[in-house]
C-alpha cells in the first residue's frame, strides 16, 4: 500500500474498463445459460466502487430483515462475513441512514475488531454508505476499507464516487429480491417450477454436457403425495398445508447441498440430484419413502400420516428438460397405479419397483 494517487483520466478509464466487463457479461448470460443470482454483478459493482474510491477491500452487504443479519453479498479482497444488525460501522450506517467514515478506526467505538482478529488484516480507514431499493427502503450498504492514499477517506468527495456503486448494487439487490421471490414457493419455501427451469440450465445442464472426463450424471425424482386430498377432506385444507410444510423439510433435510428441491405445484416435488446415476437416486427416493412412511406431521393437536410415491430417471442432456421429466412421471404414474408408496426407476425391461 502506498502513496498511489491515481489520476482522473486513469480512474476514468479504470472504471470504463469494469463497466465494459460487465456489459460483456451480460450480453453473454444467455449462452452461459443465464445466471442463477446476480453474484458476478455484485461482485464487479464492489470492485468499482473500489477503484473509484481507491479503497485496497470493498464489500457490499445485505440486510437480511428476517434473520436480523447483515451479510458481505459481495466482498472483493475478503471471504463472506455475517454479523448482527446494528453492529459494527455498517449497522451504524444502517441505523443512522447516513454515511459513516473512519481514518481511526481502533479508536471508533462502532468498529468490529473481532473480524481484523480473526483474518490477520489491519484496518486503517473505512467508509460505509447506506444502499436504498426504488421505495426508499434501506436494503444494505457499501463499504469500502483502507484508502490506498495515505490522506484516508474523505467523506464529502467519496461518497460522492461510491454512490455510484452504491446506487448500482441498491438497483441490483433489489432485482435479485424480486428474482428470488418469483423462483420461490410461499407455503413450502422450497424453489418452484420457475426456479427449477433456471436451476436446470445454469447448473445441472452444464454438469451433464461437460467433457467426458469431468461430467457428472444428474438424475431426477418425482415424488407426489399419497390420497392427499383425502388429507384435506378429513383435516382441513391449512391442515393439508401443514403437511406439505413436513413433507418439504423431510425432502430438502435428506439430500445433498448439491441436489435440489422443487415443489413442483400441487402435492408434487421433484427432486434434482448432482452427481446420482439411476440407481443411487432410486436409492435415496427409496431411502425418503421410508423416512415420509416412518414421520408424523402434528397439527393443531392431531397426528397425520401419510406416504408418498416415486418415479426416478436419470437425465440425458440430450432431450429437453420436460422429456426428462416426464420420464420420471411416467414411473411415478406406475408407483400409483400399482399400488402407491412404492419407488419405480426406469429399466430396459420398461419399469422396475425398488425394494429396500
Ligand atoms: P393420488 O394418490 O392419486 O395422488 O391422490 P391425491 O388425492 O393425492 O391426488 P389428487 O390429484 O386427486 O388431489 C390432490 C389434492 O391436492 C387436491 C388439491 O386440493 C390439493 N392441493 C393442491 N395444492 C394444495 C395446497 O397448496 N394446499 C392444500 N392444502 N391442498 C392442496
Ligand atoms: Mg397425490
Ligand atoms: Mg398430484
Amino acid at each position: 500500500m502506498g502513496n498511489i494517487q491515481t489520476d482522473k483520466t486513469e480512474l476514468f478509464d479504470k472504471t470504463l474498463d469494469i463497466m465494459q466487463e460487465l456489459y460483456e457479461k451480460m450480453s453473454t448470460a444467455e449462452e452461459d445459460g443465464g445466471w442463477n443470482d446476480h453474484f458476478g454483478l455484485f461482485h464487479l459493482f464492489a470492485d468499482l466502487g473500489r477503484t473509484l474510491v481507491e479503497a485496497d477491500r470493498c464489500s457490499f452487504w445485505k440486510w437480511d430483515k428476517i434473520n436480523h443479519k447483515l451479510i458481505t453479498n459481495a466482498a472483493v479482497g475478503t471471504d463472506q462475513i455475517v454479523i448482527d444488525e446494528g453492529t459494527g460501522l455498517v449497522g451504524r450506517a444502517i441505523r443512522e441512514k447516513r454515511p459513516v467514515v473512519t481514518n481511526d478506526p481502533y479508536n471508533c467505538p462502532d468498529f468490529n475488531v473481532s473480524v481484523d482478529k480473526s483474518t490477520g488484516y489491519v484496518t486503517k480507514s473505512i467508509l460505509v454508505i447506506p444502499c436504498f431499493n426504488c421505495k426508499g427502503e434501506m436494503i444494505g450498504a457499501y463499504q469500502a476499507i483502507n484508502k490506498l492514499t495515505d490522506e484516508g477517506f474523505v467523506l464529502e468527495r467519496d461518497v460522492r464516487r461510491l454512490s455510484v456503486a452504491a446506487v448500482v448494487c441498491g438497483i441490483t439487490l433489489e432485482a435479485d429480491s424480486f428474482l428470488s421471490d418469483s423462483q420461490t414457493d410461499k407455503l413450502t419455501k422450497l424453489r418452484n417450477r420457475m426456479g427449477l427451469h433456471s436451476d436446470y440450465n445454469s447448473k445441472y445442464l452444464k454438469m451433464m454436457k461437460l467433457p467426458e472426463d469431468q461430467k457428472h450424471e444428474v438424475s431426477v425424482i418425482m415424488c407426489d403425495i399419497d390420497h392427499f386430498k383425502r388429507v384435506n377432506d378429513t383435516y382441513g385444507h391449512n391442515a393439508g398445508d401443514a403437511v406439505l410444510e413436513h413433507v418439504a423439510s423431510i425432502l430438502k433435510s435428506s439430500v445433498r447441498d448439491s441436489d435440489t428441491v422443487y415443489r413442483w405445484g400441487g402435492e408434487e416435488f421433484i427432486i434434482f440430484l448432482a452427481k446420482a446415476e439411476l440407481d443411487q437416486a432410486a436409492f435415496v427416493a427409496e431411502r425418503i419413502r421410508q423416512k415420509i412412511q416412518a414421520s408424523t406431521c402434528t397439527f393443531e393437536g392431531t397426528d397425520i400420516k401419510i406416504t408418498m410415491s416415486f418415479g426416478v430417471a436419470q437425465m440425458s442432456p440430450d432431450i429437453p428438460v420436460e422429456e426428462n421429466i416426464k420420464i420420471a412421471d411416467t414411473r411415478l404414474y406406475i408407483a400409483k397405479e400399482t399400488g402407491r408408496n412404492q419407488v419405480i426407476k426406469e429399466t430396459i425391461k420398461g419399469y422396475e419397483k425398488v425394494e429396500s
